[in-house]
């Protein structure tokens, strides 16, 4: 008897100690595939931003304090990921490349506003769009053009591609209205692009700030701050997809695609674009981090080995 109770606590003991080991090897496991997930997102994210500020992005480094860095025309470092916890608002706050990356642009078409928090676009890197667009107001009014948008003049920012982007997609917009008439009271008149101005009820600059976003006709329903989310849900139904979708084309996000609605308002994101476009799944590990763009563009193909050397 006292043979047999010695035996099974012996073997509950093995049992015990190897369900813990299965465990912690367990855990070890998913850690390693966290870390390799994080790795193939954070070099896809440097390869949308190469892609998208072909000019001012010079190219990627590992600083000394390990943290990765893109680096500037300009010799200014931008931070990646700056491992610091945060919240949604702390986010929004101080963004680096990573929380601004973080969540996926839909380009497929939504029934329903986003989720809560769910805001793709809303979390700018200022350093960035300072390098890009201009530091200073005066900067940025130096880079303004004038972008013809249906009946009158508008200024954009030239740089990077932006105001030739809304000159295409305004022409595009007015083929639009000429076959479908409908869409005209969505569009006309459009009530603004640059303005120097904070996002209302923050210190946080605009994008408008740079002259890199457009708001087309406003409508009561359009801004979060404004109505109910059943509002502007019903606003959401009676949008023209066929506006959203020649924005899309030309790299701009729609604030219609954010929880906290903005549908009057396109902003400039080329990045969030390319992301979408390219990355739009989870990493599959099996297949090489940069699967899904056209590699054998050698253009891309440049900007792949630069991350491979600097991150191997
Ligand atoms: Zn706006």
């Amino acid at each position: 008897m006292k043979k047999l109770i010695v035996g099974i606590i012996i073997l509950s003991l093995l049992f015990t100690g190897g369900c813990i080991e299965k465990q912690a090897l367990e855990n070890r496991a998913g850690e390693e595939l966290k870390t390799k997930e994080y790795e193939v997102t954070m070099k896809r994210d440097l390869l949308c931003l190469m892609m998208a500020y072909p000019q001012d992005i010079t190219g990627v480094e590992v600083g000394k304090d390990s943290l990765v860095y893109v680096v500037m025309k300009s010799g200014k470092r931008i931070v990646y990921d700056d491992k610091k916890t945060k919240s949604f608002d702390g986010k929004l706050n101080n963004a680096d490349l990573q929380d601004m990356l973080e969540q996926l642009y839909p380009l497929t078409d939504i029934q329903t506003l986003m989720d809560e928090n769910n805001d793709p676009g809303r979390a700018r890197v200022y350093g960035l769009l300072k390098e890009v667009y201009g530091g200073t107001k005066e900067q940025i009014e130096k880079n303004l053009k004038s972008v013809f948008a249906g009946g009158k003049n508008v200024v954009f920012n030239k740089n990077n591609g932006a105001s030739t982007a809304l000159a295409g997609a305004m022409k595009e917009i007015a083929a639009l209205a000429q076959r479908k008439p409908s869409i005209y009271p969505f569009v006309y008149p459009v009530n603004g692009t640059y303005n120097y101005r904070v996002i209302a009820g923050t210190n946080q600059l605009s994008p408008h700030a740079f002259g890199t976003a457009i708001d087309l006709k406003r409508d009561n329903r359009d801004y979060w701050k404004w109505v109910s989310r059943e509002e502007g849900q019903k606003r959401l139904d009676m949008y023209p997809r066929e506006v959203v979708k020649i924005f899309e084309n030309h790299g701009f996000v729609w604030g219609g695609k954010w929880s906290h609605f903005d549908i009057l308002h396109y902003e400039y994101r080329p990045e969030l674009i390319l992301k979408a476009k390219y990355f739009s799944e989870p990493p599959n590990l099996q297949n090489p981090w940069y699967d899904g763009v056209d590699y054998t563009d050698d253009r891309i193909k440049g900007y792949i080995e630069v991350i491979e050397r600097v991150l191997k």
